[in-house]
């Protein structure tokens, strides 16, 4: 076992609660965020270590924090920790404590952040000072990185800093939010490793009628009625399921009972399995990893009541599969709408691609290595995210990125899943200990 030390514990609850506490909310607006409080909070804390830091404004109040020890051999591979340091917004009245106290309770650290991702934030922090303290000169490049605006776009955080000030942040791997939760199975602890992200097609359909008096509605062409149908449309569309390969080997790591693990890698079974199953939080999880997804979330349109509507907008969350490009996802579109087509423009809004790095690489043979330390007898599976980070941003400059942690057994994985964004969010102070013990240990003998 790895000496998880008392110490690496506390130093990361504190630090913790200290960027709780700062509240860098993210409304996805220009001016929110104030991310500058938890960048500071962090140079303060990494200053007098030896590393080099710098901060980078985006805009102002926007800052994110890169500390550096740079590598003894130019030719060895860097690694790079992602950190995001700002958190989504609380609905308050849903907590059963203070969001933004930072309290302690029964060794556990609550607020808003303390699982999304605060808690790796500052464990990736404590793991770099105690490197860089200790006197560590790795052989590639080990860089620390806490960035704004992760929670909305990354413009203001990894997206500018890509950008902005490559330099800086380049590095050949990278580790970020989210994974290391055991899951325990018929065959043992399993810890998951986010190896790819969907990509995001977002999109707006405007639908046309044509206007008139509502008193007299036979034979119009009310907007309304025909969004109605197009929603309706999109709701009954199964998109085909594609079965991944992260996926096959996720399913292949779970030893779920023989049956049950053969319908979920085949496609033309999954369905089926899937309407069934009584694991909610599961079959949604399995269902966007195996498919593409068409959520309608926003619909505006009308004008007054005794009006029929000539128009109406409807606003379309899809997120897309690794490979899946734009125009296959308005092929799909135009396949849903059919005869409706030629009353629909659809307008793209956003246009990300999937992201994913490769399993068979150095970084991935050593965390699986590390790993059992930490929970024994534990083997890596890997995980694609169903939602956005900003590995994406560092596997489009070529790096591998990865997303890992290290949660204790207190942590259970729909419990985990729950957190993100809900209510009560909270984090055990064992696990802050591994984490940082995790990112300590990684670094040392990946660049050492
Ligand atoms: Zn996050």
């Amino acid at each position: 076992m790895t000496d998880t030390g008392e110490e690496l514990r506390d130093e990361t609850v504190d630090l913790l609660q200290h960027l709780i506490r700062n509240a860098c909310v993210n409304e996805g607006t220009e001016s929110s965020g104030g991310e500058s409080r938890n960048a500071e909070y962090l140079v303060s804390y990494l200053e007098g270590s030896g590393a080099d830091i710098k901060c980078f404004e985006s805009v102002p109040g926007r800052a994110s924090v890169v500390a550096r020890l740079d590598g003894t051999d130019p030719a060895a591979p860097s690694l790079l920790y992602l950190g995001h340091t700002d958190v989504v917004p609380v609905n308050p009245e849903m907590w059963r404590r203070d969001p933004f106290g930072g309290e302690l309770v029964d060794d556990e650290v609550w607020g808003r952040g303390a699982v999304d991702m605060l808690n790796l934030t500052a464990a990736m922090a404590v793991g770099f000072r105690r490197l860089a303290t200790s006197g560590f000169r790795p052989r590639g490049n080990l860089i620390y990185v806490g960035v704004a605006d992760e929670e909305a776009l990354g413009t203001y955080g990894a997206g500018w800093l890509v950008d902005n000030a490559r330099e800086a942040v380049q590095a050949d791997y990278v580790i970020t939010e989210s994974g290391g939760i055991p899951i325990e199975t018929a065959a043992g602890t399993r810890l998951p490793v986010m190896v790819a992200e969907k990509g995001c097609h977002w999109c707006r359909l405007t639908v046309h009628g044509t206007a008139g008096h509502a008193s007299a509605p036979l034979r119009t062409d009310n907007a309304l009625v025909t969004a109605a149908e197009v929603v309706r449309r999109i709701a009954e569309f199964e998109p085909p399921a594609v079965i991944g390969d992260a996926w096959r080997r996720l399913i292949d790591g779970l030893a779920l009972p023989e049956e049950i693990g053969r319908d979920l890698v085949d496609p033309e079974r999954i369905g089926a399995i899937l309407e069934v199953m009584p694991d909610l939080g599961f079959a949604r999880l399995a269902h966007a990893s195996t498919h593409t997804t068409i959520s309608p979330t926003i619909a505006h349109g009308g004008t007054k009541t005794n009006v029929i509507p000539d128009s109406v907008v409807l606003e379309l969350d899809i997120r897309v599969l690794p490979g899946q490009a734009g125009d296959e996802i308005i092929a799909m579109l135009e396949e849903i709408l059919g005869d409706l087509r030629e009353r629909v423009d659809i307008t793209t809004v956003v246009d990300e691609r999937a992201s994913e790095s490769a399993l068979d690489t150095p970084l991935w043979d050593l965390l699986s290595k590390v790993s059992t330390r930490y929970h024994e007898g534990a083997a890596t599976i890997p995980i694609l995210a169903v939602g956005a980070t900003d590995a994406r941003f560092f596997r489009k400059i070529g790096a591998t990125a990865y997303g890992y942690g290290m949660f204790s057994k207190r942590m259970e994985f729909a419990n985990y899943l729950s957190m993100f964004h809900g209510a009560d969010e909270r984090v055990d102070t064992e696990s802050l200990g591994l984490s940082a013990s995790l990112f300590e240990t990684t670094a040392r003998e990946f660049l050492g």
